[in-house]
């Protein structure tokens, strides 16, 4: 198939950058056939901000949106605001039918319907006041509880939950966040820049309450949060945020493999010909460093949904990069890119604080991750020297002098 044929029509299942990314990578490489994106959302908006600016009102709706309206009419894709209810990939004329009894056809499908989050199963789940974070439906909910006199409880203190812990400080409200772990996070950035990370709660003033919940009950106008050990919070709001699912179930109704996301190769096909899937809702089966892990970030979700625009126009998907994500929390920018969790050992440059970098050196000497704060060009840097597989000297990671730019850029 050459690029710029490809199958007559594609329609691409979901919204969010996973979607968006496959239909502009599409159109980006010449496919010139019927495209349409169907997502009960309707324009195509950006999750990120959910926990960040748009949670503490400095973003509004219009700047959330991947692209401008005019954009989908330039490029000549459908946007379709409804919901698909079932995939039947073995049909000519109705692939999809969607939630208003419409049947549509496709030549192809690609599925990114990304995750939902993650419920617990807890009495007062249900309850007024008890939210999740997916949606900027849910981020405005919260917003409307923020304020002075809020409370929060959030349960859960992993990438959304500390994130919104500071939003919700900015907001003025009494944040106090509850998880099982001695130090959240620890296994995605290592455990010193995890520890201060974790320190920087109670140097804005958020409680961190080592614990798990049981149950939820209304109290009165307030809320309470009963922990396993026999304690008690009160609150105002309580933030479930305890991580994503993928969303699977077309896939699953329609046959397709699903063991914990759908299930595709590395250019985003699955165990049917004509449905390729991409981003949260999708998991790389078998073989290669990634195998069995599911990513759910940003960063992949875009570069999952470009790799199945390429298969499925049948050109290679591009090489695979490090895996890589930021997060914002008081006022700190991080970012990580490969892992900080595999057998080696940890090499620390600077202080905690700006520019502090954890580095994971693997056993072979090769760099395996690197976290860091605010210090955007060095993890590019460091990113590329994980893509490049080369062995790496550690006093020159140590050493806050030695550009890792050039590092990066020497012959091996
Ligand atoms: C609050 C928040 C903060 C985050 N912050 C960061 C961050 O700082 N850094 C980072 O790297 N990552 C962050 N992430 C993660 C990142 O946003 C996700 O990994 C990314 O959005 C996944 O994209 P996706 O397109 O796969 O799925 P989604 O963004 O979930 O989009 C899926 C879309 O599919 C649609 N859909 C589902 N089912 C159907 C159906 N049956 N019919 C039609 N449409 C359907 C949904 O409506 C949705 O719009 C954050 C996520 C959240 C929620």
């Amino acid at each position: 198939m050459s690029e710029a044929a490809g199958p007559a029509s594609v329609a691409v299942v979901g919204g969010g950058i996973a979607g968006f990314s496959a239909v502009r990578e599409l159109r980006r490489r010449g496919y010139a056939g019927t495209l349409q994106l169907v997502d009960p959302d309707g324009l195509p908006y950006d999750r990120p901000p959910l926990s960040k600016a748009f949670l503490a009102g400095s973003l509004d709706r219009e700047r959330l949106q991947l692209a401008p309206a005019r954009w989908y009419a330039d490029n000549g894709v459908e946007l379709l605001a409804e919901s698909v209810c079932k995939l039947n990939p073995g049909s000519a004329e109705s692939v999809l039918t969607l939630s208003s009894g419409q049947e549509q056809a496709a030549d192809v499908v690609l599925l990114a319907t990304g995750a939902r989050a993650r419920r617990l199963p807890l009495p007062g789940m249900d309850l007024p006041g008890v939210l999740t974070l997916r949606t900027a439906g849910d981020a405005g909910q919260l917003r409307a509880l923020m304020g002075p006199e809020a409370r929060l409880v959030i349960l859960g203190a992993g990438l959304i939950g500390a994130e919104t812990a500071a939003t919700a400080r900015g907001l003025g409200a009494e944040v106090t966040l509850v998880d099982p772990a001695e130090l959240p996070f620890e296994r995605a950035v290592g455990p010193e820049m995890a520890g201060y990370l974790h320190g920087l709660h109670a140097a804005h003033g958020t409680g961190y309450v080592r614990g798990r919940a049981v149950g939820i009950a209304a109290d009165g106008r307030a809320l309470s949060v009963d922990l396993e050990d026999g304690r008690r919070l009160t609150a105002t709001a309580v933030l479930v945020a305890v991580g994503g699912e993928p969303v699977t179930a077309l896939a699953e109704d329609a046959g397709l493999e699903v063991d914990g996301g759908i299930l595709v190769d590395r250019a985003g096909r699955t165990s049917h010909p004509r449905v390729f899937a991409a981003g949260d809702s999708a998991r790389l089966r078998g073989g290669g460093s990634l195998s069995g892990r599911h990513f759910e970030h940003w960063d992949a979700a875009r570069r999952t949904g470009e790799a199945a625009a390429a298969g499925i126009l049948a050109d290679a998907p591009p090489a695979p990069g490090a895996d890589w994500f930021w997060s914002d929390r008081y006022g700190v920018h991080l970012e990580v890119a490969g892992s900080l969790s595999v057998p080696g050992r940890t090499i620390l440059r600077g202080a905690p604080g700006p520019g502090f970098m954890t580095f994971r050196v693997a056993d072979d000497g090769t760099l395996a991750g690197v976290a860091a704060v605010d210090a955007g060009t060095s993890v590019r840097a460091a990113r590329r020297l994980i893509e490049s597989g080369r062995a790496v000297d550690p006093a020159a990671l140590a050493d806050a002098g030695a550009d890792l730019r050039r590092m990066a850029r020497a012959r091996p």
